[in-house]
């Protein structure tokens, strides 16, 4: 099923609001495996809208419109839908005695003659009660395509979608949908894509749809069928061609596991404990690390050496080491990491120290250059990275490129430790 998204509204057009609602709906539309080819805004214009549902209805099954159902005279959305597909507006009891209820509990105001204009639906539509405000939302089935209607207010438009929108789509074909998150770190969002592209360009069902995130990409892998035992079947030969392709980069398969979840969980199960060592993150790696609930358990100390005189009082970083070769270097970032695994005693520790920038590059030791390191019984590991972006940014990619790391490492020697 292809669907297309329209946004009404002269406000998004002008940049004065942001359109959540189009990216509400394009990733609701993505979980259950329907493809939204289109997403279109256009401006409180009768005209411009009753073209842009033609269109829609010309190469879409599904039409999701959001916006325009209030009781001005510039809220336009129903009349130019009627219009556009040729029906007419009649009155809808149901709606009337809705509105009547709301303004009496409310006591706001009195009703004006506007106020019933809410009341008026397409011939032969399903109307939709808003537990949020006046206005119904619509579904109407036509020959071409189904076509929703939403009133653009977030907090009306998402209840209303979850409530009554999203079960009807799931009910299509009576079918259900199952989805798995295969999540990945460590490889740029074109070359995963690269790597999947013939999954992804002869894919139906199931669906594969790419998320990127900083440093991370997400593809939902989405199957529909007709029992949830039967969609598990048909994915699991792409998540296993996808772990194939991906091997250990993919860090998990579950939607509420993040990068750090996983590294928590990881040391709990195997009673490791951690010590962070942050220089350019300034406490970023820990700080996600206590976002998870039980990092208590694992995390021992977290340290913020940012002056060099820090790192050799604290972690014993030799002055000879940050003299030779920079507090930005290999050396130092496995000093820094080895230091603090040994001052806190810690099974495991993380280590990071590099340019953020904006100032404070040469050419030799350029901003985004940052040193990684992980420490496990032992064993050191440090990486280097060339990083892009602006100074928040490469302190959130060190951040998780580290835990990353981490996570690496831990596998590697539970692999090497049996
Ligand atoms: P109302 O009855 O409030 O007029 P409506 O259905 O006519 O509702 P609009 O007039 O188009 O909706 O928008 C009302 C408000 O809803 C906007 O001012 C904005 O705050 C929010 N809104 C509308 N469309 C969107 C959108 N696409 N994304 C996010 N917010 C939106
Ligand atoms: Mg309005």
């Amino acid at each position: 099923m292809v669907a297309e998204l329209i946004s009404v509204g002269t406000e998004i057009l002008l940049g004065n609001i942001v359109n959540t609602n189009s990216n509400y709906l394009a990733k609701k539309c993505a979980e259950i495996g329907i493809s939204v080819y289109y997403q279109i805004t256009v401006g409180d214009n009768e005209q411009r809208l009753i073209d842009a549902v033609k269109t829609a209805r010309s190469r879409s099954d599904l039409i999701i419109i959001t916006g325009g159902l209030g009781p001005t005279q510039d809220d336009i959305t129903k009349e130019a839908v009627a219009k556009a597909i040729g029906r007419d507006l009649v009155m809808d009891e149901h709606s009337k005695e809705k509105i009547q209820t709301y303004f009496n509990e409310r006591k706001q105001g009195s009703i004006t003659p506007s106020n019933w204009k809410q009341a008026l639906k397409i011939e032969g539509c399903q109307v939709i009660d808003n537990d949020n405000g006046t206005a119904p939302g619509y579904i109407v089935e036509d020959r071409e395509a189904i076509i929703m209607i939403l009133p653009g207010p977030p907090n009306e438009m998402i209840p209303m979608f979850e409530n009554s929108m999203y079960p009807y789509l799931a009910k299509l074909d009576d079918k259900v949908f199952y989805s798995k998150m295969v999540k990945i770190c460590g490889i740029g969002e074109s070359q995963a894509e690269e790597a999947i592209i013939d999954l992804i360009e002869k894919q139906s069902n199931p669906t594969i749809a790419p998320y990127a995130k900083a440093g991370e990409v997400h593809f939902r892998v989405t199957a529909s069928a007709n029992s949830i035992e039967e969609a598990q079947q048909m994915m699991e030969p792409i998540i296993g061609e996808l772990q194939r392709r991906f091997q250990d980069n993919i860090y998990t398969l579950e939607e509420n596991e993040s990068l750090e979840t996983v590294v928590i969980s990881l040391l709990s199960r195997h009673g490791l404990t951690v010590t962070t060592a942050e220089s350019c993150t300034g406490g970023l790696i820990s700080s996600q690390l206590v976002n998870v609930p039980g990092a208590s358990d694992v995390l021992n100390e977290a340290i913020i050496t940012y002056s060099n005189g820090a790192k050799m009082k604290y972690l014993g970083v030799k002055e000879e080491t940050l003299t030779e070769y920079g507090a930005v270097s290999e050396q130092t970032a496995g000093e820094m990491a080895i230091g603090a695994a040994n001052l806190t005693k810690s099974d495991t520790a993380i280590a990071a120290t590099g340019i953020a920038g904006p100032g404070g590059g040469t050419k030799e030791k350029p901003v985004g250059l940052v040193y990684i390191a992980s420490y496990i019984k032992g064993k050191v590991k440090v990486k280097e990275l060339r990083l892009k972006g602006d100074r928040t940014k490469i302190r959130r990619l060190t951040a998780t490129y580290a835990l990353d790391l981490l996570r690496r490492e831990i596998l590697n020697y539970l692999n090497e430790n049996p």
